[in-house]
């Protein structure tokens, strides 16, 4: 193996440090620290000693070991690649062997957050909290969130819980009090865990892990005699982002033996927020126990990374950071690279991101970068969702971004949970019965549930039951429509048999997930890519994390219920890693900070600076003051000056770390608005004259978009294209294909509706049933109603849908009012609703306007004559049949008025409703079937109130001869749009709101797909 070819200041750095005890390696970004370290680690291999490489993060180990793989020809056995936490958990193994006890276990994050939740509602009054914290307090999830920090803070610190009882009297911080007593709780529920539990295994959560490898590296005499295990070299990567819990366990392996060599880089820290502490390299010169090593500092002088632009941007945002013990290594020499440097701002939020798609396919297509080269950075990982969404709508291929949410939010493990419930007895009811119909893991799509539901409502009246998808279960005709329902029960049965043979959590499991029969369909789908594969591997990424879960907790115990996994799913607050990814992994890496670090890009793009954004500058510290907690163990105790300055400090150093992983070009994007200014920061490194705003959106570069303009100069014969330039857009549309791995819609002339021969000539058939408001529908536009009704929409109004229903159940149930019975039953109804939402305002407001309509209908029912409810009506004509359910038939002294109940948020004029062509057709049918005229009909609209609280209502006159005549013409016009075998499309007074305008040909929404 060749040694590779070093700069002075490399050579000098790596001499020193493979002679002398401990060394610091202070570098810039792009210096060169990692290509120092893996030499050095290839030369210890070379002398036959052994060595551990510590890197930040995961990807950083897989890519350390990638590059020591490369440049050794294979990776010696005396070499090892590992972050911090996974060499701890190596040092417990070992120790685990020794003592001859089972494998440690590690506590997932998910598992440590329902343990401590657990606590709190057990424990209760019984811990001492400041009395501001009322059990409310306690209950929300934010709470939670910061007490899990604070204890992970301290767990790094090594304290135990009646330390940080006695750190907490001893500064006056009740909080501290308090939540060390509960840390001695959360111990000893693991302590007891431990002994309980029939594997045996020791049990550690992240934090505690590399703390409890320090103290056993520290203690020889709890091994056997000679096996206490040693290395001769510890390099680390990156260590000014190391927490001091890792500086114990380098002062432990030091004691044992070890030389150290440390690279790092304090302006580029990025792990603040998680104990990480820039200082650390500086201190690791000194002798302090636990932190000082006694470590020259060699310093690199020169870039390999990125030119002048790049560099100047550099230096210029770490001078502005404050200095963490170690300045030397700042402005060095810049490469002599071509490098770029842009920063531009949007104005608005959705631009900036089409505006970073368009950045990137213009580098992917003209410049030929891999969409692996690029990586996007922001500053909160929440960010990634959307910029995924948007990135993938424009032809970007995204690596997956990260599960946010917990497991039992994802609908197809809710339906696995409502599943093995049912299996154990907890009988479900028939909305969560729907619910799981209407899941992934069965699968029916929003038009066949919809069509269910109708078929449903109509078996229960012939039937007389109010439960008929329980009543289905048990015997489902063969009818076609009642074969989602027959695929439900077999899939319930399978369960019910693998709890009845016993069954442990990931056999039950099992049984219910294999009669689903998902497995095959997915995962084909995960690998042809697509948004369609995307969400295929997403599902099965969660389903399999699901596994893991089980896996672990029969591993932990093989007697582990099925129902326990459930009330485990059940108590977690927050996503777990996931680490089964199926299918590809290729495509633009989104990422934060502190998951960039140890990797590089051609090009990074940092989005999203703004104010309040990036700097984010709340008090990190919050209620519990965790990072307090790592400063006073250093003696650093801060006020509140300087704590706003460590902030800033940390997010500068933030910055300075995405810029860079940036190897040929920095693109840092911001939104600059009325309401939204620009980061504070992009002021500090740029002068006006070199930041691009950009004004408005411009020629998009999505996929989608090309392809659009490119089929209408091909298929419109009214743009008047020359030939010339349509060969040249045919050419263009044929290479698509070749941009992109993923499966380009619209490319194929054979797809291109204008052009294309209708797949049938048939007309439409004679049977048809239409509701009055389907009829309106048709009259108004006969494409949108034929879309629509097809499940064709782009918007997802599902859960006004299912507020509509639930508001129209209750006034069938509660004819006659009763305001108390109405909130209970909507309280209930709500339960399901509210678990496809995600907490926050959305969903508040969302129940706050839901409970008002409730509040108002129960109001009118109370109020309104004696009525019946649900009436079915039919009227058979030449061409079809006109059918439907009447909300409410009231008997009013002057005859019997038509009710219907609109849920909606829009209450029309006095002379619309008058004029309401599906009232009018409600009246005409009653008419028709009962034999004799309303007395008029009224729309009721809960969402608005009279004075008296009743709400709004709008009147229509009993039907006129002129009236039935109107009927009689509307009625004829329908059976005309349907009597061809084509759809006549209609501009009318709905286009505004109308959700199938993007295919319309009417509109240029429409243009690019019609
Ligand atoms: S936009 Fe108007 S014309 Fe076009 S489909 Fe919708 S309702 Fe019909």
């Amino acid at each position: 193996m060749e040694n590779l070819v070093l700069e002075e200041s490399q050579s000098a750095a790596l001499d020193h440090a493979l002679s002398a005890r401990a060394t610091v390696i202070a570098g810039a970004a792009g210096t060169g620290k990692t290509t120092v370290l893996l030499e050095a680690a290839s030369r210890i291999a070379d002398a036959g000693q052994s060595a551990v490489i510590l890197a930040a993060g995961r990807r950083a180990a897989d890519d350390l070991r990638v590059r020591l793989t490369a440049q050794l020809g294979q990776l010696p056995q005396g070499l090892a690649v590992r972050t911090a936490q996974a060499w701890a958990f190596t040092i417990l193994q070992q120790y685990a062997a020794d003592r001859e006890r089972q494998t440690p276990e590690l506590i997932t994050g998910p598992s440590q957050d329902a343990i401590i939740g657990e606590l709190l509602v057990e424990l209760g009054g019984a811990i001492p909290w400041p009395a501001e914290i009322t059990p409310d307090i306690m209950a929300l999830p934010g709470f939670r969130a910061e007490l899990r920090d604070l204890l992970t803070r301290a767990a790094e610190l090594g304290m135990a819980g009646a330390d940080l009882v006695g750190l907490g009297r001893e500064h006056g911080d009740g909080m501290w009090t308090a939540a060390g007593e509960l840390l001695g709780h959360y111990e000893s529920a693991l302590a007891l865990e431990d002994a309980t539990a029939t594997g045996g295994a020791d049990r550690f959560d992240h934090a505690r892990l590399v703390h409890q490898a320090a103290r056993l590296l520290s203690a020889p005499e709890a091994w056997t005699d000679g096996s206490i295990p040693r290395w001769d070299w510890i390099l680390i990567d990156d260590y000014q982002n190391a927490t001091l819990a890792t500086a114990s366990l380098l002062s432990a392996a030091r004691r044992e033996g070890a030389r150290l060599i440390l690279a790092a880089d304090p302006d580029t820290a990025v792990e603040g927020f998680r104990g990480g502490i820039a200082h650390l390299p500086g201190l690791a010169r000194g002798e302090r126990e636990g932190l000082g090593f006694g470590g020259e500092i060699k310093t690199l002088r020169t870039r390999h990374r990125a030119g002048g632009n790049l560099a100047r941007l550099q230096d210029a945002l770490c001078s502005r950071i404050g200095v963490a013990g170690i300045s030397s290594h700042r402005n060095p020499q810049p490469a002599g690279v071509a490098d770029s440097v842009e920063i531009t701002t949007f104005p608005s939020g959705d631009q900036q991101y089409s505006g970073i798609a368009r950045i990137i396919r213009h580098s992917h297509v003209r410049g030929g970068l891999s969409y692996d080269d690029v990586a996007v950075i922001t500053r909160a990982r929440s960010a990634h969702t959307e910029l995924e969404r948007v990135l993938t709508d424009a032809g970007v291929t995204v690596r997956p971004a990260a599960r946010e949410q917990p497991l039992r939010f994802i609908p197809v493990i809710r339906a696995l949970m409502d599943i093995i419930r049912e299996a154990n007895g907890d009988e479900l009811d028939d909305a969560t019965l729907l619910d799981v119909l209407a899941s992934p893991l069965v699968g029916i799509d929003p038009q066949e549930l919809r069509s269910l539901r109708r078929r449903l409502s109509m078996w229960a009246a012939e039937q007389g039951t109010d439960r008929p998808v329980r009543a289905l279960l048990e015997n489902a005709p063969e009818d076609g429509w009642a074969e989602p329902i027959r695929r439900l029960a077999a899939i319930l049965a399978a369960a019910r048999s693998a709890v009845l043979e016993g069954g442990n959590a990931e056999s039950v499991l099992w049984a219910a997930w294999d009669a689903a029969g998902r497995a095959e369909e997915w995962r084909v789908l995960a690998l042809s890519g697509g948004v369609r594969g995307r969400a295929a591997n997403a599902m099965l990424d969660t389903v399999m994390t699901m596994f893991r879960t089980a896996q672990r907790m029969v591993d932990r115990d093989g007697r582990a219920s099925s129902i326990e996994l459930v009330e485990d799913l059940q108590a977690q607050e927050f996503a777990e890693d996931s680490i089964a990814r199926t299918g590809r992994e290729n495509g633009v890496h989104l990422l934060t900070p502190a998951m960039a670090t140890g990797l590089e890009f051609e090009l990074v793009v940092v989005a999203d600076l703004n104010d309040g954004v990036w700097p984010n500058l709340r008090a990190r510290d919050g209620l519990f003051g965790a990072g307090r907690l790592a400063e006073l163990h250093l003696d650093r105790l801060t006020g509140g000056a300087s704590g706003i300055r460590s902030i800033l400090d940390d997010e500068l150093r933030m910055l300075a770390a995405s810029a860079g992983r940036a190897k040929r070009a920095l693109v840092l994007t911001a939104v600059d608005s009325e309401e939204t200014s620009r980061s504070r920061f992009i002021d500090l490194i740029a002068d006006e004259n070199v930041i691009e705003q950009v004004e408005a959106s411009e020629l998009s570069m999505s996929i989608p978009g090309v392809v659009g303009r490119l089929r209408s100069v091909l298929s419109d014969p009214q743009l008047g294209v020359s030939e010339e330039d349509q060969e040249a857009a045919a050419a263009i549309l044929a290479s698509l294909p070749h941009w992109t791995d993923d499966t380009i819609a619209g490319v194929d002339p054979q797809t291109w509706v204008p052009i294309l021969e209708p797949s049938t000539d048939a007309k439409w058939g004679s049977e048809m049933w239409l509701s009055p408001s389907v009829v309106e529908s048709v009259a108004a536009c006969p494409l949108r109603w034929f879309l629509t009704s097809r499940g064709f929409s782009d918007t997802d109004d599902r859960r006004r849908l299912d507020i509509g229903i639930l508001i129209h159940d209750l006034a069938e149930r509660f004819p006659n009012g009763g305001r108390a019975e109405l909130l209970e039953a909507f309280e209930e109804g709500w339960k399901d609703i509210a678990a496809t939402m995600e907490d926050g305002l959305e969903k508040d407001s969302e129940y706050a306007a839901a409970r008002s309509k409730v509040e108002n209908l129960s109001v009118y029912l109370a109020t309104s004559p004696p009525a019946d409810v649900e009436q079915a009506i039919r009227v058979d004509t030449d061409s079809f049949t006109v059918s439907g359910r009447i909300d409410r038939i009231e008997h009013s002294d002057d005859g019997p008025v038509i009710v219907d109940f609109k849920t909606g948020n829009r209450v029309p004029s006095e002379a619309e409703a008058e004029d309401n062509p599906q009232l009018k057709v409600y009246q005409w049918a009653f008419e028709k079937a009962i034999g004799t005229p309303s007395a008029g009909a009224r729309l009721v609209f809960p969402v608005e109130t009279y004075r008296n609280g009743s709400p709004k209502t709008r009147s229509q006159k009993p039907l006129s001869d002129e009236d039935r005549q109107a009927v009689d013409d509307l009625l004829t016009g329908v059976k005309e749009d349907l009597s061809g075998s084509g759809l006549p499309v209609r501009v009318n007074e709905w286009c505004g709101f109308c959700t199938v305008k993007t295919i319309c040909p009417l509109y240029d929404e429409g243009a690019l797909f019609s």
